[in-house]
Formats: structure tokens, C-alpha cells, sequence
């Protein structure tokens, strides 16, 4: 059983899962969210009961992930684990609603991605545990009720906004994960660096942390990296200076900039005048899926300061064109 591996997700799966944080004490930052799940989960377990079924939402590589597990072994649960484009047919659903038993959690990763009768399904399923099953096609199809275990449902989006209304409402909780400080991502790296075994300077990691766009997942990946570099370029030991000469060598520029946000702030400026011009043109002028703009570099471009989203079109900021080294034009749109 491998959905996850269908994610199209990095590489480095193993050493991901060893860099995942395994309790709510060790998992790092968002702490709105986490004294949110500390209440819900305290007040199912004082009253003994599965606890509602809960949304997280928020780009890619913030902890969604860690978290549904941190929400498991909170639980004392087991998980299971799946993704919206793997449940296409709503039959792969009820195989595995029908196989949970009672109290377990079931993580949907990119549940906005799941397919339409599977959704339908999933409705009754949180709603009433139950699942209707058809048997057989046509005007002689009948469809058998079937219960099913009481369990918690942990959903995960990059977005809230491409869920259907009547999927939304059935959460009892919506975890809305932000971007991380540079100070909590210095705190990711040196619990990664200490389980990796990497002699991390203090400074290195703050030259790390500044660049991985608020993103535990990125902080790691660098550091591997810059871990690379260290072995192969020197002794191994991660200094300031080593971890800005290896970021060089991986085009991570000092905001954290990888080559695909600046092709997008590049096309956005050079090609559109700075806009305003729409997603899908601006993703076809990169050659990237609109999706992968979207939902992966936006997010944070616009959290830096360099896009903003208009009524008639993503606009490349001010700050942008000074950090391209383009002159902004007189007269800004916007
Ligand atoms: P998502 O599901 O949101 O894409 P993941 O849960 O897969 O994100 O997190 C990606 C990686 O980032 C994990 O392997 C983990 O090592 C690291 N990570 C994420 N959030 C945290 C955190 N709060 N504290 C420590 N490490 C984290």
C-alpha cells in the first residue's frame, strides 16, 4: 500500500519520514493551530469519543502530513493513509472505510483532488459511518447499506477554496497552517540536523532558515544540500559560509527565490509588464501547470511581497522589479 508515493512529490521519502516530528511537543511552530487540535483531540479523549473529523489547509510541506500522525499517536490510533487522485473509483473508498475499525484515523491527502462519487461517499461516511455500496449495473443495481467503524477523518488541502461546499461543512475543524518564522525554521534544522548527524553552525542555520520560504520541508531539503557540500567541498562541519556557497550552487537566491519563482517574477515582469495578467497565461509562460503556480510558488511570492493577486490578474509588486534588478515603471499598476 504506497498512495503516498503517487503523491508527485520530492524525493528523499525515507529520509522525510525520519525527519518527521512524532509528537505534538516536538512538532514545531504553528501554535494557533496547535492549541486548536490540543482542545479538540483533550475533549474526545475525556469524553471517549472519536474526535470530529478534521480539515488541514495550507501549501505544500508545512506539516499536514506530520501532523495527521501526530494526531493518530495522540490518539493511540492507527492510520491509515491515502490521497484524493488515488480514490478515484469510490469502490478503493469503501474497501478501505469498510476495513477501519473503531477510533482510527483516516488521512486523505489532496482531498480537493478526490473524484466526484467518491466524495458522495465520503459524505455519508463521516456523517453517519455508514456506506451505501451498488451491486451490480443498470436498472437491476441495488444498493446495500453497510456500516462502518466510527473513525476520524484528517483531510489535507493546498485548497480550502477547492472544496465543494457540502465537503467542507462536514469537518467539525479547519486547521489553517501558516508559513513558518525564520526563528521556528532554525529550531527545524536543529532537530534535523541532530537526527542526520550533520554538525550544523548556528549561524549556517539562520543563513538556511532565511532562505527556505517559510517551509519546514524546503529547510530540510536545503540542508541536506548543504550537507552534500560540506562532505564533498570541505570537512563535512556546515558553516555560514559553506551553506551560502552550496545555496549558490542550487540557484536558491538569499530570499529563498528557487528558479521556478523567479521564472514566474521574471515572465511576470519582462514578458506581461508586471501584469496584471492571469494564472494560466502566466503558468503557460513558464511552462509549469497552473496548479503548481498556484499553489506552490504564489503562496509564498505573495507572503514576501513580490505578487499581488487583482480583481483582473497577478501583479508583480514594487518590490519584484528591485529584486530582479528591473527599474519598476513610473506609474505602478495595481
Ligand atoms: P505537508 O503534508 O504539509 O506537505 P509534511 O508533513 O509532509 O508536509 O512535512 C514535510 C516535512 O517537513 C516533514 O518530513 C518534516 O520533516 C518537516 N516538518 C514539517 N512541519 C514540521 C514541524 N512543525 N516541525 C518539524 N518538522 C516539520
Amino acid at each position: 500500500q504506497s498512495p503516498l508515493s503517487a503523491l508527485p512529490d520530492s524525493g528523499d521519502r525515507d529520509v522525510e519520514s525520519t525527519l518527521r516530528p512524532r509528537k505534538l511537543a516536538e512538532f514545531v511552530g504553528q501554535p494557533k493551530v496547535r492549541e486548536q487540535l490540543e482542545l479538540v483531540l483533550e475533549s474526545a479523549r475525556r469524553r471517549g469519543v472519536a474526535p470530529d473529523h478534521l480539515l488541514l489547509s495550507g501549501p505544500p510541506g508545512l506539516g499536514k502530513t506530520s501532523l495527521a500522525m501526530i494526531i493518530a499517536a495522540e490518539l493511540d490510533s492507527a492510520i491509515r493513509v491515502t490521497s484524493g487522485p488515488a480514490l478515484e473509483r469510490s469502490g478503493d473508498l469503501a474497501a478501505m472505510l469498510s476495513n477501519l475499525v473503531q477510533g482510527d484515523v483516516l488521512f486523505i491527502d489532496e482531498i480537493h483532488r478526490i473524484a466526484r462519487p467518491a466524495e458522495e461517499m465520503l459524505y455519508l461516511a463521516m456523517e453517519d459511518f455508514r456506506v451505501d455500496v451498488v451491486v451490480g449495473k443498470g436498472p437491476g443495481a441495488t444498493s446495500i447499506p453497510l456500516e462502518i467503524a466510527p473513525f476520524t477523518l484528517v483531510g489535507a488541502t493546498t485548497r480550502t477554496g477547492a472544496l465543494t461546499g457540502p465537503l467542507r461543512d462536514r469537518f467539525g475543524f479547519t486547521g489553517q497552517m501558516e508559513f513558518y518564522e525564520p526563528a521556528e525554521l532554525e529550531d527545524v534544522l536543529r532537530r534535523s540536523a541532530s537526527i542526520l548527524g550533520v554538525s550544523l553552525d548556528a549561524e549556517a542555520g539562520a543563513e538556511i532558515a532565511g532562505r527556505s520560504r517559510g517551509t519546514p520541508r524546503i529547510a530540510n531539503r536545503l540542508l541536506r544540500r548543504v550537507r552534500d557540500y560540506a562532505e564533498v567541498r570541505a570537512d563535512g562541519h556546515v558553516t555560514r559560509e559553506i551553506a551560502s556557497a552550496a545555496l549558490a550552487v542550487y540557484d536558491v537566491d538569499e530570499l529563498g527565490l528557487d528558479r521556478l519563482d523567479r521564472a514566474v517574477l521574471t515572465a511576470l515582469v519582462r514578458s506581461f509588464g508586471g501584469g496584471p495578467v492571469g494564472i494560466s497565461t502566466l503558468a503557460v509562460a513558464v511552462g509549469e501547470e497552473a496548479a503548481t503556480v498556484e499553489e506552490v510558488c504564489e503562496p509564498y511570492l505573495v507572503r514576501a511581497g513580490m505578487l499581488a493577486r487583482t480583481p483582473r490578474g497577478r501583479v508583480a509588486t514594487e518590490f519584484a522589479w528591485r529584486h530582479l534588478g528591473d527599474r519598476p515603471p513610473q506609474n505602478p499598476r495595481g
